[in-house]
């Protein structure tokens, strides 16, 4: 039988303490942890949030992507966009694929589906090539926006303590890649890609 929303929070606030504090992760235990652990407390558990409110996108609400169009976009072909970060990124590589139609992973059709299989691959392999990238990591998400956006990000190579899932976490906090050396990672992404086919832009 499935569990409730209502079962699985109930079994989540047995683990918390009278504050609703869960303990400390496991990860905070690990070296690639970014944060050291005296003074760190993890927040409260939040009371559970049902219906939850729409994404961008969805329940009549405005989807961001679609209404940038190309704005951003450095590679696209029939169905799909390779854009730019929205905002300047702490590492070497950053870029975020889209189908052009508003679809979400699941409303992939197999042309969708298999070409995003394939673009996937290309990408990583782009920017792995990157002078500075030692890994490319691959992340859908989704919670802001119903609109898929597969985001690409580059560790920097050499720097071991950015390894996993704490990128993220990192990026934040390193200093902002100027735009000219940001801009020539992502353009060298983008004529991979178009060697492949689809179209650069400029
Ligand atoms: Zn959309």
């Amino acid at each position: 039988m499935p569990v409730t929303p209502e079962d699985f929070y109930a079994s989540v606030l047995l683990a918390a303490d009278e504050e609703r504090r869960l303990p400390l992760p496991e990860q905070a235990m690990w070296e690639i942890f970014p944060f050291e652990l005296a003074g760190l407390v993890v927040k409260p558990l939040d009371p559970l949030t049902l219906p939850e409110p729409p994404r961008g996108g969805e329940g009549g609400r405005d989807c961001s992507r679609c209404a940038r169009r190309l704005e951003r976009v450095v590679w696209s072909d029939e169905r799909w966009t390779l854009s730019a970060w929205p905002e300047p990124l702490g590492l070497p590589f950053g870029a975020i694929l889209e189908p052009k139609a508003h679809l979400d992973l699941g409303d992939l059709d197999d042309q969708h589906a298999a070409e995003l299989g394939q673009l996937i691959v290309s990408i990583e392999r782009a920017a792995r090539l990157l002078s500075g990238v030692a890994r490319v990591h691959v992340n859908k998400w989704g919670d802001g926006g119903a609109h898929l956006h597969v985001a690409f990000l580059g560790r920097p190579a050499g720097m071991l303590q950015l390894r996993g899932s704490c990128l993220p976490l990192w990026d934040e906090m390193l200093p902002r890649v100027p735009a000219p050396a940001a801009d020539s990672a992502l353009r060298s992404v983008a004529a991979a890609l178009a060697s492949r086919g689809g179209r650069q832009h400029p």
